[in-house]
């Protein structure tokens, strides 16, 4: 067992450990991570955004699906095959690990392997699988940063092949030829979004009645139109009573007295924090309801030189957010300036088709009672839409009517997650909408629709353009 003395402990190698070292390195301290996987990158990089990204990638790529417009619906694609996707994985996984490695070199930051437990306030202990202790590290401030696993309640008979979480999913054998996933948040809208446009049978199940409640429901209905164009099916209002495998299938029975079975189901329900291991009762820190662990706005626990930031801490539990999360924290534990995590920050959403939002909804504006327009582009009023064979989208801005200050930016389409920063931008620096008219944009781009929304926002009111 070796004995260590350091002043940053991060606890966690996913981006909120990730930014968290790194960022107390920059400011001179000796930081350690702690990983327990074999190779460092989180959930992040092994089961969550990387995979999924990539594997959204791929699939749009090999079915050549924004060529369909041209070729028709069956396109000139044909077996596409699960090998086909995962080598494309590999070789992501394998490219963003050497990048990682790299960055710890240069940063001094070492990286133990081992599982966390917290023997005292300051001392954490390392121990192998076998809980051989490895070593105990005392540390001045500690980060916290152990990320979250799909929810698997213990009445779901999950297996390797049939009934599956996200994790599950990315290592199944072959493509199904149907899915059904439980759940319409943002994992199950993305992947039952996925192998639709592979041609599998999916049918999303929720017990909303539209998937992901949290979007400006213009943007919901409109991506509900999308998948449905894409062959997706959607069963509302509907809870799940029991889960079985029966044969090679599984089978779903509904409160309702209806069922349904698969050849593979996604159960995408909730994830719980990565708490179990960490013994945070020995420290007197307890978890919320959810089983997050609670923290003021900078990041600090109950214990003032722990923080905690990422996935452990609950929601918006993205890899985005938990990076600057992480950063701040550390910020704070090296004693240096920090500000406040962002009001607005960008939500993205990589269903096919792409979602990114930020600010404020309309349904958000009209309960604050907000004298608010809309301006609104269509990707069919967009050259480079045309262009690049996609006709599904809009950009949607949203101002104040009187001072035409921007509110919310709401993109579907093609290009979302990207060209949604520049809505961010103008949230962030208070502009107003007549900015997007009164200045050039590149042509022909999906940024360009920033413009023709904004003119449609402004041609309503007074402000004619
Ligand atoms: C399918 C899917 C798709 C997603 N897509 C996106 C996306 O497109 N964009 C986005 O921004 N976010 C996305 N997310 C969310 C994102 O992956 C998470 O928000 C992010 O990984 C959280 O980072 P983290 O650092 O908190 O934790 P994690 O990435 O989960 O890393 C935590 C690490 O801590 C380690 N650990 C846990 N306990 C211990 C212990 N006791 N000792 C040592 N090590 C320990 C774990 O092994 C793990 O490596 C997605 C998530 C999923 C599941």
């Amino acid at each position: 067992m070796e004995e260590i003395k350091t002043d940053v402990v991060v606890i966690g190698s996913g981006p909120a450990g990730q930014k968290a070292a790194i960022q107390a390195s920059k400011f001179g301290k000796k930081a350690i991570i702690i990983e327990k996987s074999p190779d460092p990158g989180g959930g992040c990089l092994f089961a969550g955004t990387i995979p999924s990204k990539t594997l959204r990638e791929s699939i749009i790529d090999l079915t050549r699906f924004y060529e369909r417009r041209f070729f028709g619906p069956e396109g000139p694609i044909h077996n596409i095959s699960i090998e086909d996707l995962q080598s494309r994985l590999g070789r992501v996984i394998e490219e963003e690990k050497t990048l990682l490695y790299r960055q710890f070199r240069r940063n001094n930051i070492r990286l133990i392997q081992g599982v966390a437990r917290f023997e005292n306030p300051n001392v954490i202990v390392v121990m192998d699988a076998e809980y051989r202790l490895l070593y105990q590290i005392t540390a001045d401030k500690i980060v916290i940063a152990t990320g979250s696993i799909p929810r698997n309640p213990l009445d779901v008979p999950f297996d390797k092949e049939v009934i599956l979480d996200s994790t599950r999913l990315l290592r199944i054998k072959r493509i199904p030829k149907s899915l059904i996933v439980l759940g319409g948040g943002v994992i199950g809208s993305e992947y039952a979004s996925f192998f639709s446009t592979l041609g599998t049978e999916v049918t999303i199940v929720d017990k909303m009645d539209h998937l992901l409640p949290f979007l400006d429901s213009e943007i919901g209905l409109h991506l509900q139109t999308a998948l449905t164009d894409i062959g997706l099916k959607f069963l509302g209002n509907k809870i799940p009573k029991k889960i079985s495998r029966m044969k090679d299938k599984a089978f779903v029975e509904f409160e309702d007295g209806t069922s349904i079975e698969g050849e593979v189901l996604l159960y995408s329900l909730g994830r719980s924090a990565n708490v179990k291991e960490l013994h945070i009762e020995n420290i007197g820190i307890e978890t919320d309801q959810k089983g997050y662990i609670p923290v003021n706005a900078l990041f600090q626990t109950v214990v003032p030189h722990i923080y905690a930031a990422g996935d452990v801490i609950g929601g918006p539990c993205l890899a985005s957010t938990s990076m600057e999360q992480g950063r701040l924290a550390a910020r704070h534990a090296c004693g240096e300036e920090i500000h406040y995590f962002p009001t607005f920050y960008p939500i993205g959403i990589y269903s096919i088709p792409e979602i990114s939002c930020c600010g404020y909804t309309e349904d958000n504006l009209r309960k604050m009672g907000f004298n608010y327009e809309v301006g609104r582009a269509y990707y069919y009023e967009i050259a480079r839409s045309h262009i690049a064979g996609g006709s599904t989208g809009m950009i949607k801005l949203i101002f104040h009517a009187e001072t035409l200050e921007i509110l919310g930016v709401h993109v579907i389409g093609r290009a979302a997650t990207e060209i949604i920063h520049v809505g961010q931008m103008a949230i962030s620096f208070h502009a107003r909408v007549d900015y997007f008219v009164d200045h050039i944009f590149n042509y022909p781009t999906y940024a360009e629709g920033y413009r023709v929304a904004a003119l449609n926002g402004l041609n309503k009111i007074k402000h004619k353009k």
